[in-house]
């Protein structure tokens, strides 16, 4: 297996009645890399990132992440081999407050009973602090989800991911519809991540592009245009003429 990456998308390919959405696209991300998508709507971004979650199934190609291929897998067993993603919408519990939030995307681990219930209990409680500080919500905790900013509830959904530890983080244009504050420090949210993981964003801001991408791969008719940093992605002639020019 080569280590250097921890997944390798090859030859992916989704036909849906004849039309390649994702025609033969093969990346690779690095661990700790923030990989970001760009490209013009109908490109094929999300598609690629509901095949790599198992929720639509491919035509051709393969995914392999840790060594193992994705694409044999159900979308249970992806999350649980350790790789999470995130909708466009927000989809958290209104009326629950931040903490229940994030106490129900707690990985659930095997029953245990008494002291040991009470020893998960504070382990499970510290965890939530760690990741409400890391979202910017370690003062909302007792809130309604229903109360917080359309950004606020971004991040709880990325916190609700985050809980779960997984190695390969997947966004689909997350700071839509965000403040340019709220952006900044989802950016800062972001680069203090792929610490510890991988991330995939799919992004159309270009300013937020440039302060969170290790490398950007331009997607166009479910092929890559381009690919590299954000540098050279941007003075690529071929994307100034179909993505950026515009
Ligand atoms: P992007 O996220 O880059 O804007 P999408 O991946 O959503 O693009 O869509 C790429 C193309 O694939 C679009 O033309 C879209 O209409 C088509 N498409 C996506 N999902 C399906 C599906 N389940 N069935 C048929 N066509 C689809
Ligand atoms: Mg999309």
């Amino acid at each position: 297996m080569d280590e250097r990456f921890i997944l390798k998308v090859e030859d992916l390919t989704v036909s849906f009645d004849g039309f390649k959405a994702v025609d033969h696209l093969s990346f690779y991300v690095e661990p700790n890399e923030c990989r970001v998508i760009i490209g013009p709507n109908g490109a094929g971004k999300t598609t690629v990132l509901d095949l790599i979650c198992g929720r639509t199934k491919a035509t051709e190609g393969s995914v392999v992440f840790k060594g193992k291929e994705l694409l044999a897998m159900r979308e249970d067993q992806i999350v649980h081999a350790g790789v999470g993603r995130k909708f466009q919408t927000p989809s958290v519990y209104e009326d629950l407050t931040v903490f229940e939030n994030l106490e129900l995307s707690y990985p659930k681990g095997h029953g245990v009973f008494g002291a040991l219930a009470f020893k998960r209990d504070e382990t499970v409680r510290a965890r939530i602090k760690e990741i409400a500080q890391t979202i910017f919500l370690d003062g909302q905790l007792d809130e309604k989800a229903a109360f917080l900013s359309h950004g606020q509830k971004q991040w709880l959904e990325i916190g609700m991911l985050l809980i779960q530890d997984p190695e390969l983080l997947m966004l689909d244009e997350p700071v839509a519809g965000m403040s340019v504050a709220e952006r900044k420090k989802t950016a800062e949210l972001l680069n203090r991540i792929i610490q510890d993981r991988s991330v995939i964003v799919i992004e159309h801001d270009m300013g937020f592009v440039a302060d969170i991408a290790t490398r950007v791969t331009v997607l166009h008719q479910g092929k890559t245009l381009s690919e590299g940093t954000m540098d050279r992605v941007q003075n690529d002639p071929k994307v100034v003429e179909v993505y950026l020019g515009h």
